[in-house]
């Protein structure tokens, strides 16, 4: 027979103006990060920016019945620079959602204090001794990368933002000169 029920987890996405949205509510810890995982590698067109697993107790009476079990916030990638890279927690692991980078960093299971990160795409890891170096090791290797000429950019989520909202302004005009652009070329 299964064990009764004691908690519920609750995926629980973000905009910037704090409108939160539920994507379910599980039985299993496991099942609601599969839910948020799958939720982050399709987040690029949404405006989320934060977002967090909760634990909810069964049948508590009082206040505290609840805790967040994960937290997540958006930043650029230090590689591909899309708004896809999710820090989880107090910057206790990272990962680019977008499918084609997949950039990470992770503190070692077995080595406490050691920082791994990685490139998936280009086939390379590198160790580190903090979140904070390991994020600058995946930038170096970025600027490696870029060294062929392609230019660098590195939108805040703010600019970011702004930018999505300046799109939406004039897709119309950028409709327009992708035309004339195609047209000129
Ligand atoms: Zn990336």
């Amino acid at each position: 027979m299964d064990e009764p029920l004691k908690q519920v987890y609750v995926p629980v996405v973000a905009t910037p103006g704090g409108e939160k949205t539920q994507l379910g509510v599980l039985s299993s810890e496991q099942d609601a990060w599969d839910v948020m995982r799958a939720f982050l590698s399709k987040a690029g067109e949404t405006q989320v920016v934060t977002a967090s697993i909760v634990a909810w107790e069964i049948d508590f009476v009082g206040e505290e019945g609840s805790f967040e079990l994960a937290t997540f916030d958006r930043k650029s990638c230090p590689v591909c620079t899309e708004l896809s890279f999710w820090v989880e927690g107090e910057d206790e692991r990272a990962r680019c959602y977008y499918s084609r980078c997949g950039a990470w960093i992770e503190e070692n299971r077995f080595e406490p204090g050691r920082w791994d990160c990685g490139w998936p795409s280009a086939n390379w890891n590198k160790r580190s001794d903090s979140f904070e170096s390991a994020h600058k090791g995946l930038m170096e290797m970025r600027a490696k990368s870029n060294s062929a000429g392609m230019s660098e950019r590195m939108p805040s989520r703010e600019a970011w933002l702004s930018e999505k909202d300046r799109e939406r302004r004039t897709i119309q005009q950028k409709k327009f000169d992708s035309m004339s652009e195609d047209i000129t070329e």
